[in-house]
C-alpha cells in the first residue's frame, strides 16, 4: 500500500517528469518479447508471461508524452558521436523474432511513429522451429504432470502445478536446475530438448503441429522478415542457437556471432549491425569478438540508462513489464526504479 502511494505520488507530483528531465542526454532502450492478444490466440496459454497489445497500446502512449521515439540505429549513432544527440531518446527492441511483432505489435508501433529494432535467431527462422523455452512450456502442459519428479542430473526437481502461480514457478525452477546441473550450454539445450521430446511422445502433441499458425510461439519467416526490413522495422542478429555467449568456448561464440551475422545479411542483402546477446549473457571476448565480426553496438538485458561515450557493446535496457500498475511501471519504464533498488542498496551496503 505504501509502495502504491510512493509511485502515484512520484508520478503525479512532477518527479517522474524532473527524473526524466535530469536524464534528458541518455539513451532510455526498452527491451520487449512477444505481444500477443489472449482473446485471439486461445489454443493454449505459456507460463511465461506476455505483453498484452492493450500494455503495449497505454505504455507507449503514456511513454510519448516523456520521450521521442528513435530507431536503434539511430540511438547508436547519437551514442557514438556519429549524429547530435537528441533529447529524450527512447529506443524499442524486440528479442527472438516472434511473428506477433508483427502482427500484433506492429499496428500499435504505428500509431506512436515507432521504428523497433527486431532480433532474430537464424537457425530458428530457417528451421522453422520454436524456441526450446516455448516448446518445453507446451510440452509440459500437454501431460498429467501435477507432482512428477524430474530426474536432472544428479538432482532432480518436482512439478507442482496445481495452481497457476505455483506451476509457472516450478517451470522457472526446472529450468534453472537445468543450467546449474548442465554447465555446458549445448550440452544443457540438448538435455532440455530430449526432455521436450520425453513429453511429447507421451502426449502425442508437440508445439510443431501448431508452430506456423500459433500467435505466441510462431516466428516471423525470411520472407517476412524481408518484407517489414526498413518499412516497419530494423532487423538485428540474436545468434544462430540462443545459446548463452558468455557460456560458450572462443570457437563457438564465433561462429555464433559471425555466421548468424552472414546469414542475415545474406537474407536481408544488407549490413547487418547489431547483435542482441541471448539471456543477456556475454562477456570481454564476446564483445572484441563482435567488433571483430563487423557489428557496431550489443544490447544486453543489464537494466539501465545509456550516456553518449558508454560501451556501445554492452548498451544497458530495461524491460517492457508484463504486469503492474500503471504507476509503478511507468516508473520502471523510465528507469527510475532501477535507480531507487541500486541507490537503496549502496545506502544499506
Ligand atoms: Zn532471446
Amino acid at each position: 500500500m505504501i509502495k502504491k502511494i510512493f509511485f502515484a505520488f512520484v508520478r503525479y507530483s512532477g518527479l517522474l517528469r524532473v527524473w526524466v528531465y535530469i536524464n534528458r542526454d541518455k539513451i532510455n532502450i526498452l527491451m520487449l518479447h512477444g505481444v500477443i492478444d489472449h482473446e485471439a490466440d486461445p489454443s493454449w496459454n505459456p507460463l511465461w508471461d506476455r505483453l498484452s497489445r492493450e500494455r503495449l497500446d497505454r505504455y507507449l502512449g503514456m511513454l510519448s508524452r516523456y520521450y521521442q521515439f528513435v530507431s536503434l540505429d539511430d540511438a547508436v549513432d547519437m551514442l557514438s558521436g556519429n549524429k547530435r544527440l537528441e533529447r529524450n531518446c527512447i529506443v524499442l527492441t524486440f528479442d527472438d523474432g516472434y511473428r506477433n511483432n508483427i502482427t500484433h505489435a506492429l499496428p500499435i508501433l504505428k500509431k506512436y511513429g515507432v521504428t523497433a529494432t527486431i532480433f532474430v535467431a537464424t537457425k530458428f527462422v530457417t528451421e522453422r522451429s520454436a524456441f526450446l523455452i516455448d516448446r518445453l512450456d507446451y510440452a509440459l502442459q500437454s501431460v498429467k504432470i501435477n507432482g512428477r519428479k524430474i530426474s536432472v542430473g544428479d538432482s532432480s526437481s518436482t512439478i507442482q502445478a496445481a495452481s497457476r502461480e505455483e506451476f509457472k514457478k516450478s517451470y522457472s525452477d526446472l529450468r534453472t536446475l537445468f543450467r546449474e546441473q548442465y554447465q555446458d550450454e549445448i550440452v544443457c539445450t540438448k538435455k532440455l530438448n530430449e526432455l521436450s521430446e520425453d513429453l511429447e511422445k507421451e502426449s502425442g502433441k508437440s508445439l510443431s503441429d501448431i508452430f506456423e499458425s500459433d500467435g505466441w510461439s510462431g516466428l516471423l519467416t525470411w520472407d517476412e522478415i524481408r518484407k517489414t526490413n526498413h518499412t516497419d522495422a530494423e532487423y538485428g542478429s540474436h545468434t544462430v542457437d540462443h545459446y548463452r555467449l558468455g557460456q560458450l568456448d572462443t570457437a563457438e561464440m564465433s561462429l555464433q556471432l559471425d555466421k548468424s551475422k552472414l546469414i542475415m545479411e545474406k537474407e536481408l542483402g544488407e549490413v547487418c549491425k547489431h547483435i542482441c546477446y541471448p539471456v543477456g549473457s556475454y562477456n570481454s571476448e564476446t564483445i572484441t569478438i563482435a567488433e571483430k565480426c563487423g557489428y557496431i553496438s550489443g544490447v544486453t538485458t543489464e537494466p539501465g540508462l545509456n550516456s553518449k561515450g558508454d560501451n556501445l557493446f554492452s548498451l544497458k535496457r530495461i524491460s517492457f513489464p508484463t504486469k503492474g500498475g500503471d504507476n509503478e511501471c511507468m516508473l520502471h519504464l523510465t528507469g527510475l526504479q532501477h535507480y531507487l533498488a541500486e541507490l537503496k542498496s549502496r545506502l544499506r551496503a
